[in-house]
This record gives structure tokens, sequence and C-alpha cells, in this order.
């Protein structure tokens, strides 16, 4: 008998004839291959962006992203093409440290924008991945909500090269974003350092996401953070830390005016909501209504956006620069002897540099 515990003797014990073993690997996984991301033309990519086709709009943003000269090169084009259908939308710049709520916030706030009949991108700049290729923001899906909405698109920090180069992505992926019909564009960066500048010189609304804290929540925020805030909130104003909020909303009005009225015009204002339980969540967005309302009145709006094309024309030539010359071979021999002669004291730091900088001018000649 093949297989003994068969035997009536053991009834409730049946062991059946096995089937022969799976292999491992899927045996269809070449046919996948075939699958492979298929490569577009430049007027594909326009045609399917301006359809909003977020397959087509997701590998232009992977080009944008690519240290590749070719695919840097077809990115550029799309960008140009795309340029005529943008600038019709709202971009809100959101910083915080990190834990103050910002992907519960942007989950909430998105839900509200959604639910106004709007097209959302949400966008990212991580300066921690420049030094450890770490991720302060994360990789992982952090609005479950917006993650599935058809009318939003998330993508999140690029993550190769200086704070700058990764700026410089995401200001191009707005543009991409807006010919696709997203007509508003959050822009997210953690609170710890340069990235808001770098957020600030790309959005219409910069807000400042706070944690009530201990009365002293003042001294940790650098003042041209402050600076440079539209809105200030103070989240988590829940439970029983609703007063604890109020008391720190009155601390940031009462540092506020401390400063001088911003070139807008308008006088930044401090809410309190919970983005957790929803809260307050209409105040904010009716703020940044009311914002936009006053400064695209007051002329301010185009202003602003024209002193920000002018940033990144100077921020694209400067970094485009910086890369040639460090990418130069004849540049990196030439710094290498400059360096040990400087650190022999041969020479001064200021001749060296002129040295190596001589090297790349007679190269570009
Ligand atoms: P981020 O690091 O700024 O993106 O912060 P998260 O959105 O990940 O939130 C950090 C923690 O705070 C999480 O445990 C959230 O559940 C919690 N949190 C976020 N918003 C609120 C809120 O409005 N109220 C309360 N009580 N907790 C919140």
């Amino acid at each position: 008998m093949e297989h003994f515990e068969n035997d009536e003797q053991f009834q409730g014990l049946r062991v059946n004839k096995g089937t022969s073993e799976q292999p491992t690997v899927n045996p269809y996984l070449s046919n996948f291959k075939k699958f492979k991301r298929k490569v577009y033309t430049i007027s594909e990519y326009i045609e399917g962006i301006r359809k909003g086709d977020i397959t087509v709009l997701g590998q232009a943003v992977t080009l944008i992203e690519s240290s590749k000269p070719e695919h840097q090169a077809i990115a550029q084009e799309v960008i140009e093409k795309c340029l005529p259908y943008t600038g019709d939308s709202i971009r809100i710049g959101i910083t915080g440290v990190p834990g103050a709520g910002k992907s519960t916030s942007i989950d909430a706030f998105g839900m509200h924008i959604l639910k106004q009949n709007n097209k959302l991108a949400v966008l990212a700049i991580d300066p921690s991945s420049e030094l450890s290729k770490g991720s302060i923001l994360g990789d992982k899906t952090r609005m479950e909500r917006l993650s599935v909405e058809r009318n939003a698109f998330i993508r999140p920090s690029p993550s190769a090269g200086s704070l700058g180069g990764v700026a410089r992505k995401t200001r191009e992926t707005i543009i991409l974003c807006e010919a696709a019909g997203f007509n508003r564009i959050i822009v997210e960066t953690v609170g710890v350092g340069q990235s808001e500048t770098a957020v600030h010189s790309m959005v219409d609304f910069f807000l400042l996401i706070q944690l009530a804290g201990t009365g002293d929540e003042l001294q940790g925020i650098k003042r041209g953070i402050m600076e440079m805030a539209d809105g200030i909130v103070i989240n988590k104003a829940d439970g029983n830390n609703i007063e604890k909020a109020r008391l720190a909303q009155s601390h940031f009005q009462n540092a506020l005016h401390l400063f001088p009225l911003p070139e807008s015009g308008w006088t930044p204002k401090v809410l309190t909501y919970s983005g957790y339980y929803e809260i307050g969540i209409d105040e904010v967005w009716n703020m940044i209504d009311e914002y936009i309302d006053f400064v695209k009145k007051n002329g301010y709006f185009d202003h602003r956006r024209n002193d920000q094309s002018r940033y990144w024309m100077y921020e694209t030539i400067n970094e485009r620069l910086k890369n040639d010359f460090y990418n130069n071979a004849a540049v990196q021999k030439e710094l290498k002897i400059c360096e040990q002669q400087v650190l022999n004291s041969q020479i001064s730091s200021f001749a060296a540099a002129n040295k190596a900088l001589e090297v790349f001018q007679k190269q570009e000649k």
C-alpha cells in the first residue's frame, strides 16, 4: 500500500497522492521581459501627458530624474513643449519637522482639495537623501487615502544629486504635472534646513506646520523659516491638546508681529487644526484661497512667479557650470595637485583655485 495511513483502521486520516513539485521560478516570468517599459517618442510623451495619462507622466518624471544625458535631452524637450500648458495652478509648499503630521495633514488636505473637483499632485524634496541616501520623508506610501485616488499623483523626492539638483527636478516635475491637468500642487519638505528655501522658490503659498510644545516652541524654529511662511498652522489641536495649541497660536501670532510686513502685503495668519481628526481643515484651506485672491488682485502673485522663473534660470546655470567644472577630467587632475600644494602650504587657496579655473577655461576654448 502506498500510504499505510489510508488503511481503514486509521479513520479520519487521509493522505492524498501528492502533486509534483512546482517550479520555484514562475515559468511565465520570462514573458514579462516583452512588457518592458515602452519607449515613447517625444510627441507620445506630450500627447500622453496632455491626456492626463499617469503612466506616461510617471515615465516622463523618471526621465527628469535620470542623470543619463540622453534621458535629460528628451526630458528637456518634453518640458519645453509642456510649458505653454502650465501655470494655471496653485502651488503650495508644506514644511514641518518629522512628526509634525505632514503626511497625515496632506492626506486630509488632499481629500478636501479633491472634493472641490481639483486634481492634485504631491511632490517632495527630501534633503536627507543627499548625504545619507536616507530618507526622512520615507518612500512608503504615507498618504493612504490619497494614494488610491484617481485624481491624485504622488511622487516621492528625487534622490540623486545635490539639494539644488533635487529641487530643480521637482521644479521641472511641477511643469509636467500642470500640463497633465493637475491644478493643485503640493510640495512637501522636512523643516530641517536649506530645503525650505528651495521649496519657497517654487510655490505660491508656503505653509509651516508646527506643534504646540512646552511654551518655548518658538526657540527651535529658525527665524528665516518663519519669515518665509505665508501661514503657520498648529497641528494636533485635538483632545486635551486644544488649550496648548491655542496658547502656541498666540505665541506665534505675537512673534509674527515683530517681523516686518512681507513683500506680499499679506499678514501671515496662525491657525490651529487637527489633521488626524480633520478639525479645521476647511479653515486652513480657506486661508490659502483668501491669500491667493489677495495676491492675484495686488499683482504679487505674478511678481513672485516671475522672480521664481528668474531664480531657476540662474540656479540651472550655476548647477550646470559647477557640474561641467567638477566633471572635467583635466580639472579633476589639476584639483588633486592643487589640493596637495595647498595642504603642504606651497600655494594659497586662492592661487590654487585660480589655477584650477584657468585649466577649465582653457579646456572650454
Ligand atoms: P510627518 O513626519 O510630519 O509626516 O508626520 P506624520 O503625519 O507621519 O505624523 C506623525 C505622528 O503624529 C503619527 O503618529 C500621526 O498619527 C500623529 N498625528 C498626525 N496628525 C495628528 C493630529 O492631528 N492629531 C493627533 N493627535 N495626532 C496626529
